[in-house]
């Protein structure tokens, strides 16, 4: 088994909702696309007149819903995901054709979403979320100036055709699995968050200061996602006309009943609010992705809230997260495209109950049975946005499986030892496995389940 060469920021990055894979991602290409392009010689660059993206597999399915067009357009127009603002996004949806200036150096093209094809949902590409961007000549049927393939792989991730990534340190601590994670944890005597930041340091040659302050700004934009869709009521955008919900949730949380149904519609509310963000397409944290954005929020408000816990151990839950997410991440995928729906809100749901379970004290045996537990209860879920929004199933499921996450450390800190019988590794598998077996129309391509159910949104 190779090993974990990802960093915590791989996972946890700052951009737009609503989707990892088709936000956040496409933009990163759109945004390589314009700084390699730049560095192209005069000569060539002065022969530039015409600009294409094609969007395939879900891309181009449930692209439109995502706003995958103008995310990619936002990138070719010089914006990056963690510095664009929401505005500039609802500018560019609220003038699709409007023509804006791509700055090429010497000249600039006018570019709008004309430019961007929504082409084949089915193809032979190796990755499903596949775009490629050209840059023509004056002649269209001559061979492009420029091309490049990118695949957007879920979580924001992209691959460039041809383009091998930079190699990274090795970590100090080498691990593949949750049983080798536990093995190096036994032999170093570390703690699970210390072993996470010194492979962190590691691998990406980052000073302890600078990566703590790196995981503070996180979780303080996590926060302020919660904060600023608990502050507004009204419609998200698209065809649903869902409503936003969090504010009342919220304000209904008070007058409960029972103190433990308090903190259940708490957590919902903050889940809710995350989400809502996230379909608003603003500003968000992906964790793992956008479609799962309201989860790690939530848990962490909850924690901060509810269970009076310090910044610190908040911060070293993040760290614990981190791990499960990387073991998701690097044994089998956390896209929905690739996975389904288990992939992302059921990695989420497990990034959350390990969180909890470390944040609180608990060693690793539980922190791993609290991950495994709430994976185990998504195992199977599938990928099916109704009209391509990530709206209907995706907010209530942040709600619903942050509770979950909840309930999954509260059966592992209940549990004796041994009585655990499935492991994280085991769990993780079983999620590759069941997403291989998937049929495609329920990874993200708005053709199956709730989807085709409630069509008449
Ligand atoms: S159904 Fe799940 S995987 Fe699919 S877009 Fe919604 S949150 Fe993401």
């Amino acid at each position: 088994m190779s090993d974990i060469q990802l960093s915590v920021f791989d996972l946890f990055k700052i951009g737009p909702g609503p989707s990892s894979s088709h936000t956040i991602g496409p933009m990163k290409a759109g945004y390589d696309f314009i700084k390699t392009v730049r560095m192209l010689p005069v000569e060539t660059l002065s022969k530039a007149s015409g600009l294409m993206v094609h969007l395939f597999g879900s891309l181009s399915a449930t692209g439109k819903g995502h706003g995958t067009d103008r995310a990619v357009l936002a990138g070719l127009l010089g914006h990056a995901p963690e510095s664009c603002l929401p505005e500039f996004l609802d500018e560019l949806a609220a003038e699709p054709l409007a023509q804006r200036p791509m700055d090429l150096g010497a000249h600039s093209l006018m570019i709008n979403a004309n430019n961007v094809v929504f082409d084949a949902i089915e193809h032979n590409f190796p990755f499903n979320n596949t775009m490629i961007i050209r840059l023509t000549g004056p002649d269209a049927k001559e061979a492009p100036l420029f091309e490049r393939e990118y695949a957007s792989v879920g979580g924001g991730f992209i691959q460039i055709k041809g383009k091998p990534e930079k190699p990274r340190g090795a970590p100090a601590y080498p691990y593949g699995t949750m049983e080798e994670l536990k093995k190096q944890l036994a032999e170093s005597d570390l703690s699970l968050h210390r072993l996470i930041l010194e492979n962190e340091m590691a691998v990406t040659g980052a000073a302890e200061t600078e990566i703590v302050a790196g995981l503070d700004t996180i979780l303080q934009v996590m926060d302020t996602a919660v904060s600023a869709g608990l502050s507004v009521e009204g419609v998200l955008p698209g065809s649903i006309g869902l409503a936003r919900k969090a504010k009342q949730i919220l304000k209904r949380s008070q007058g409960r009943r029972y103190p433990q149904e308090t903190i259940i519609s708490q957590l919902c509310a903050f889940a809710f609010a995350a989400s809502e963000e996230n379909a608003a397409g603003h500003i968000i944290v992906t964790a793992p992705t956008c479609g799962s954005a309201g989860i790690i929020p939530a848990m962490a408000r909850i924690m901060r809230t509810r269970l009076a816990l310090s910044e610190q151990s908040i911060r070293e839950g993040l760290l614990a997260a981190a791990a499960v997410g990387f073991l998701a991440k690097h044994n089998a995928t956390i896209a929905g495209a690739e996975g389904g729906c288990q992939a992302e809100i059921g990695v989420a749901s497990a990034m959350a109950a390990a969180m909890l379970a470390h944040a609180t004290g608990y060693g690793v045996h539980v922190t791993e049975n609290a991950a495994e537990t709430a994976l185990e209860h998504h195992l199977g879920m599938t990928c099916d946005p109704v009209a391509g929004y990530v709206q209907i199933p995706c907010i209530e499921r942040n709600a619903m499986s942050v509770v979950k996450a909840f309930t999954a450390f509260v059966i592992a800190t209940d549990e004796l030892p041994g009585q655990h019988k499935v492991g994280l590794d085991q769990a993780i598998a079983a999620m590759m496995a069941t997403g291989q077996d998937m049929n495609c129309k329920y990874k993200e391509t708005a053709l199956g389940g709730l989807a085709v159910s409630v069509p008449n949104c």
